[in-house]
């Protein structure tokens, strides 16, 4: 069976708003596992923190010792540590094992305290810059440069300097910083409310809404859906739910750039095709994840509005339970399919009724499309075109026939001995995953331009690993985790 791009755009398959944001809302959460991924999902902070070591997570940490950086393939080095690699003269193994690094990234939190310590009283914040917390290590700069001190920092830090008090929780949700200043939010978020309320001109009043949307300072094993408007955050929470059922592994990162890019989009389900379009991925791992909440989302949307995917004109193949001819079964490229090809109504609901009581495996539904198609075609030829089933007569029938047999022997292989290709029925199980393969031979049918599928969006078919973040880093025995 072949498949090859469509030429025209299908028509749009989702409705624009105004729908039924409350029902769809509570729809949404009534059917999204309030379990999903216990150990990695933070549900009321709506932090996703991924597990290294979970097979089902694709994010890995460092290969250096001690690094806790997040890489995208197993026994990369982090660019900091593979910088430091470069220098160090030695070989991979022994980098990882003794090192000579200058630097080593830290978790957030897992820092040690700042130097500086009063009659047994030590400075409560993390030390972030040469043992000095920022705080100390700031008003060490500032006194330096104005010549107010000729101390080195360490000295400045024992003489000068008074320890801050233990200061309380950061007040948005997840983080895991502490704050001693007047608003009690950690130095990274004390910066980015004050950035905040300059470009957009919120007050003091707005401090506790500008909170409850703010996402921890994120590491590379996490992705934050608390910035997305409420319906958003649930439709991506329930499509990475539904998606485990069918792919192998969840990336963060690709997860991340996902959220990045819906910005300014309220409902994915009352996104147009147009804007679908325009929301693309440099990254494939992105654009894999993306294709699948789309298509998810549309499905569950369909659902909620008690629309029957086979009624639509064009079916997302994935939804029908086609499997994938794949060896773990799993569908890599989303694919859609215009069965508006089928000129006549009746001949449409017929393969839907079909699809629905034979629940055909890809191999067969495919062969039995373009049987449809063929007959399509004659029955378009004839007078009446076919539209009316019970106007058809026999010379109809005979005209169908006629041009599935045509098709048949355009297709199959040269050295088929009947020129109809029986033996190719039904194909062998080592067809490649587009065209049929003639069990009596290994010549491959030629790509018939009969069957138009179109995926989700037209973009580089998406990878089945993650991204490595750059050649140079990576390891050749690496081993990623597909997706
Ligand atoms: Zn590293
Ligand atoms: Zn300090
Ligand atoms: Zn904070």
């Amino acid at each position: 069976m072949s498949v090859a791009a469509v030429t025209a755009p299908p028509a749009s398959t989702v409705t624009a708003l105004p729908i039924d944001q409350k029902g769809w809302l509570g729809w949404l959460a009534e059917n999204t596992p309030l379990d999903w991924r216990p150990d990695e999902w933070d549900g009321r902070h709506w932090l996703f923190t991924g597990d290294p070591e979970s097979a089902a997570t694709a994010i890995w940490r460092c290969n250096s010792a001690g690094c806790h950086v997040a890489v995208r393939a197993s026994r990369h080095l982090c660019r900091a540590c593979y910088e430091q690699f470069l220098d160090s003269g030695l070989n991979r193994e022994e980098f990882a094992t003794t090192g000579r690094r200058a630097l080593v990234r830290s978790l957030p939190g897992s820092r040690p305290s700042c130097t500086v310590e009063r009659e047994g009283v030590r400075c409560a914040l993390e030390a972030s810059v040469m043992g000095a917390c920022e705080l100390h290590y700031k008003q060490w700069r500032y006194k330096f440069r104005r010549s107010q001190t000729e101390l080195e920092l360490a000295a400045w830090l024992r003489v000068h300097a008074e320890p801050r008090p233990v200061g309380v929780s950061c007040r948005v949700g997840g983080c895991a910083g502490t704050s001693s200043a007047r608003v009690s939010l950690c130095t990274y978020h004390r910066e980015r409310w004050r950035r905040h309320r300059r470009e957009k001109g919120l007050t003091d009043a707005d401090l506790d809404c500008w909170t409850a949307s703010q996402a921890p300072r994120l590491t590379g094993f996490q992705f934050s859906l608390v910035g997305l408007p409420e319906l958003l955050r649930h439709e991506v929470l329930y499509a990475l739910a539904q998606r485990d059922a069918q792919r192998p592994t969840l990336s963060p990162i690709a997860t991340r750039l996902v959220v990045r890019t819906l910005a300014e989009v309220d409902s994915i389900a009352a996104l147009t095709d147009t804007k679908l379009r325009s929301l693309s991925y440099d990254d494939r791992n992105g654009d894999a994840h993306w294709n699948d909440i789309v298509r998810l989302i549309r499905a569950a949307f369909h659902q909620f509005r008690g629309v029957d995917p086979l009624d639509q004109p064009v079916w997302e193949l994935s939804d029908l339970g086609l499997p994938s001819r794949t060896r773990a079964g799993i569908r890599i490229n989303p694919r859609r399919l215009d069965v508006t090809q089928l000129r006549q109504d009746w001949l449409r609901r017929l393969l839907a009724v079909w699809v629905k009581e034979a629940n055909p495996d890809n191999v067969t539904f495919r062969r039995t499309f373009e049987g449809c198609l063929s007959a399509s075609r004659a029955l378009t030829a004839r007078p009446g075109g076919g539209h009316d089933p019970g106007a058809l007569k026999i010379t109809d029938m005979d005209a169908v026939v006629a041009a599935i047999r045509d098709r048949q022997r355009k297709t199959a292989p040269a050295n088929c001995p009947t020129g109809l290709d029986p033996s190719c029925s039904p194909p062998s199980s080592t067809c490649s995953t587009s065209v049929a393969v003639c069990r009596s031979s290994t010549t491959s049918h030629p790509r018939s331009p009969a069957i138009r599928t179109t995926r989700s969006r037209t973009k580089t078919p998406p990878r089945t690993k993650p991204a490595r973040p750059s050649p140079n880093w990576s390891s050749p025995s690496s081993t990623p985790k597909p997706t």
